[in-house]
């Protein structure tokens, strides 16, 4: 008979062997496994700015105007009295030029308003406006790439159509506005090359309204949006099942955007998971591994919840890179829910179920992310792997984008089968590598360096024939 510890010496062996295989198979010179990013200290400051307290206060004085629904009254004389959606917009306004005061005038703050038109959830012809301000780039070219928070500012109770009763939304979506404002207030401070803007919406608990028009006022201006962060119920309730070391990061796997001839490439070559939007969440879950952000994403590779939506699809039907951050476990009892008592269940979404702290770690992870891709280069510009001919080697080419950032490129791969990036070969300035590596057996990407190691975003390659 074997003895248990033989047995576990086995398991060991056998486990050691294996270790060994796989990293034998894919190490050569230059090669090393991806990691962390380097640590900005002017970003790790930034994060140790973000104020628990701050974010309190802004979600209890969002609460304080009763409803924010996006159909309640909006009347000068409504707004005056500090009730309803207008008052809380006219108070999102001022808290942006407060910060902007701040930063000698640094931010631009700007409203995207419209009438909304009848539909299932808006009764009659609504005013909605989205909020936001930009932190526009220090150089020319780099202020043309825009990355962006947001979160919803408006609210609902049991009743999509009740415009008096309480919605106070202190986590939904208060936390993600919250998130939005403490990010400006940070990192206005600071100076990037590229631009970030830090928007509120409304209309969403209606149907996505002000995201969608925002998202679609984006694309035919043509903004370059390398990244949108949505954050909608980010309170970190607390349920007895929450974790606060967690929070899930949504992101598409077929985009909502891709054309047919797209689709079809994807079929082909094993490219669902492989959306901007995914490169976007591999993103967050290298900043997690850099910056003390507490809190960690747990990255779900899904648009949404079942049977739930959020402004991230606005911006991923316009062709962009777009995710959703949300608590670990929600408390349905604390979201559209009239305030009440029943049966010894408190319903309603109260600021007493937030947890501060952790909308604040939440809210670090946020800028950490913006600072980092609004310092990075661009992301390199049509990236290609080579598939003229049957060969074993793979060969990658691309573009230097015109914004100068960067001083070296780095191929990316991971086995077909793993959620992240595993390996990384830095290749200098050039922009062609051949690697040692079947494109049949792993997945490339290319990404852009700086001189002090801000990362671009990854780019998976296209086919080039
Ligand atoms: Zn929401």
């Amino acid at each position: 008979m074997i003895s248990p510890r033989k047995i576990k010496i086995c398991i060991y062996v056998v486990g050691l062997m294996l270790a060994v295989g796989r990293i034998n198979a894919q190490e050569s010179p230059g090669r090393v496994q991806a990691g962390p990013m380097r640590i900005d200290p002017r970003i790790e400051r930034a994060l140790k700015a973000v104020s628990a307290k701050r974010i309190r206060a802004n979600i209890d004085k969002l609460v304080s105007f009763g409803t924010r629904s996006t159909i309640s009254a909006q009347d000068p004389d409504v707004v005056t009295s500090g009730h309803g959606i207008g008052a809380a917009r006219e108070w999102l306004k001022a808290e942006f030029e407060r910060y902007s005061k701040e930063c000698g005038g640094c931010l631009e703050v700007k409203t995207d308003s419209f009438i909304q038109q009848p539909e299932e959830r808006i009764p009659r012809p609504t005013e909605i406006t989205n909020v936001y301000a930009v932190l526009k780039g220090t150089d020319a070219e780099n202020a043309k790439r825009i990355v962006l928070v947001t979160g919803h500012y408006d609210s609902r109770n049991t009743d999509i159509l009740n415009i008096t009763d309480a919605a106070p939304g202190a986590n939904d979506d208060g936390s993600g506005t919250a998130v939005s404002l403490e990010c400006a207030r940070v990192l206005s401070k600071l100076k990037f090359p590229a631009t970030i803007v830090f928007l509120a919406v409304a209309g969403e608990e209606q149907g996505l309204n002000g995201s969608h028009h925002f998202a679609e006022m984006a694309k035919q201006q043509g903004w370059d949006v390398e990244a949108a962060l949505n954050n909608d119920i980010v309170g970190g309730d607390k349920n007895p099942e929450q974790d606060h070391s967690l929070v899930r990061v949504f992101s598409e796997g077929l985009p909502a955007a891709a054309t047919d001839q797209h689709i079809r490439r994807i079929r082909m070559l094993g490219g669902e998971n492989d959306s901007g939007s995914r490169q976007l969440a591999r993103y967050i879950y290298d900043v997690a591994r850099t910056y003390d952000t507490e809190v960690k994403p747990m990255l779900v590779f899904r648009l949404d919840r079942y049977l739930r939506g959020g402004d991230h699809y606005s911006f991923n039907q316009q062709g962009f890179a777009a995710v959703r951050f949300t608590e670990y476990r929600e408390d349905f009892h604390h979201q559209h829910q009239n305030v009440r008592s029943e049966n010894g269940i408190e319903y309603g979404d109260l600021p007493k179920f937030v947890d501060f702290d952790y909308v604040a770690h939440v809210a670090r992870l946020n800028a950490a992310t913006l600072a980092s891709l609004a310092s990075a280069p661009a992301p390199p510009a049509n990236v290609h792997l080579l598939t003229k001919s049957l060969e074993n080697d793979s060969t990658l080419t691309w573009d230097t984008p015109r914004d100068g950032l960067a001083t070296e490129y780095e191929v990316l791969w991971r086995a077909t089968s793993s959620p992240e990036w595993e390996y990384v070969q830095k290749v200098g300035t050039a922009r062609r590598a051949t690697l040692q590596l079947s494109k049949d057996n792993v997945i490339f990407a290319v990404r852009a360096v700086d001189a002090q190691g801000h990362r671009s975003l990854a780019v998976v390659p296209a086919p080039e024939h």
